[in-house]
C-alpha cells in the first residue's frame, strides 16, 4: 500500500488551491469527473468549449485572496477583462453592472431612481472593500488553535462592523431605500440569486453587501474556459482523474482512502 503525506478529494477550485498550496509535500489528488474544476470545469462538446458553472473570474487584484494564492504558486491566469459583469434586464429596462461607481449610479438613477441611491450602494462598496481588508478571516474548528483563530476573527468582524454585523439585508434596505419599488427589489434579488442563491429575505447586511459588491471588482473571462485554470494550478500535481473516493477510514495515526 503507498502512503502519502496529503490525500486530496476533488478537484473543485478548493481542492486544486490547497493542492497547489502544498506542491511541495507527497500529495496525491482524486478527481471522479473526467475534467478538472468541479463546478469551474470546462468541457468539449461537438468541439465547443462550455463552462459547467463558473464563467465570470473575480478577485485577481492586488491584497485579494484568489490573486495572493495564485502569486504564491506562481500562476498567471490567461484572462480577459469584462467590462460588463452583468446585464439585468427587467421588462425591456437594462442596467450594466460595470466596475465604475459613478456610470453605474448614473444608469441605475435613470432606471430606478431613489434618492438614497449614493447612500445606498457607496454604503454596500464600503462595506465590502472592508471585509476584503480583514487580515484575521479564519473559520475551522479542527482543533483549538483553530477555534481561537476563528474567535479571534469574529473579534475583527465586530471591530470593524459593529452592530452593523447583525443587521438583516431586509432592515437595512428597508431603513436607506424606504418605499423601494417591487422592479428596483426584483433587480436587487436577481442578482443575490446569482452570486447567494437566495434574496434578502434570508441574509444579513454584510452578506448583502458582498453578494452585490462583485461587479466593483475586476471581473475576467478565463480564455479557453474557466477549467484551464485548473491545468495551470495542478501541473505540478499528481492528479487521478476518474477516481472516485467511496470512502475515508481513520486508522491509528493516517488514514486509509478507497
Ligand atoms: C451554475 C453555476 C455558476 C457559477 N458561476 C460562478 C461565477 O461566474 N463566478 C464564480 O466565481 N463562481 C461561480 N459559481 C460558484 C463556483 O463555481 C463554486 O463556488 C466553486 O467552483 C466551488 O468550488 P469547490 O472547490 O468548493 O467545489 P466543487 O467545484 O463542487 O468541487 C468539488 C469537486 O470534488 C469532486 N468530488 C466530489 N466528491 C468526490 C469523490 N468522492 N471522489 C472524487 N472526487 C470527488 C467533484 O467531482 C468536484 O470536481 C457558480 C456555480 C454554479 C453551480
Amino acid at each position: 500500500m503507498k502512503t502519502y503525506d496529503i490525500a486530496v478529494v476533488g478537484s473543485g477550485i478548493g481542492g486544486s488551491l490547497i493542492s497547489a498550496l502544498n506542491r511541495d509535500k507527497d500529495l496525491i489528488l482524486f478527481e471522479r469527473d473526467k475534467n478538472l474544476g468541479g463546478c469551474a470545469s470546462t468541457f468539449k462538446k461537438f468541439g465547443d468549449l462550455y463552462n459547467a458553472g463558473a464563467t465570470t473570474f473575480v478577485g485577481y487584484e492586488n491584497n485579494h485572496p484568489i490573486k495572493n494564492i495564485f502569486d504564491k504558486v506562481n500562476f498567471i491566469p490567461d484572462i480577459k477583462k469584462s467590462e460588463i459583469a452583468i446585464r439585468i434586464m427587467q421588462n425591456n429596462k437594462i442596467v450594466d453592472r460595470v466596475k465604475n461607481f459613478d456610470i453605474y449610479l448614473d444608469n441605475l438613477n435613470e432606471i430606478y431612481p431613489h434618492k438614497n441611491n449614493k447612500l445606498f450602494w457607496k454604503t454596500i462598496k464600503s462595506i465590502d472593500e472592508k471585509f476584503w481588508n480583514l487580515k484575521k478571516l479564519h473559520f475551522a474548528k479542527y482543533s483549538l488553535n483553530s477555534y481561537l483563530k476563528t474567535t479571534n476573527s469574529i473579534f475583527e468582524l465586530f471591530s470593524v462592523f459593529g452592530f452593523d454585523l447583525l443587521k438583516s439585508a431586509d432592515k437595512y434596505i428597508e431603513e436607506v431605500l424606504p418605499n423601494i419599488s417591487k422592479e428596483y427589489k426584483a433587480f436587487i434579488d436577481a442578482q443575490l440569486l446569482i452570486t447567494l442563491q437566495t434574496t434578502t429575505k434570508d441574509i444579513s447586511l454584510l452578506s448583502l453587501a458582498l453578494g452585490l459588491s462583485y461587479p466593483f471588482h475586476g471581473v475576467f473571462y478565463v480564455n479557453g474556459g474557466m477549467g484551464t485554470l485548473f491545468d495551470g494550478i495542478l501541473k505540478d500535481i499528481d492528479v487521478h482523474n476518474k477516481e472516485e473516493i467511496i470512502k475515508v477510514i481513520k486508522e491509528q495515526d493516517s488514514y486509509r482512502v478507497l
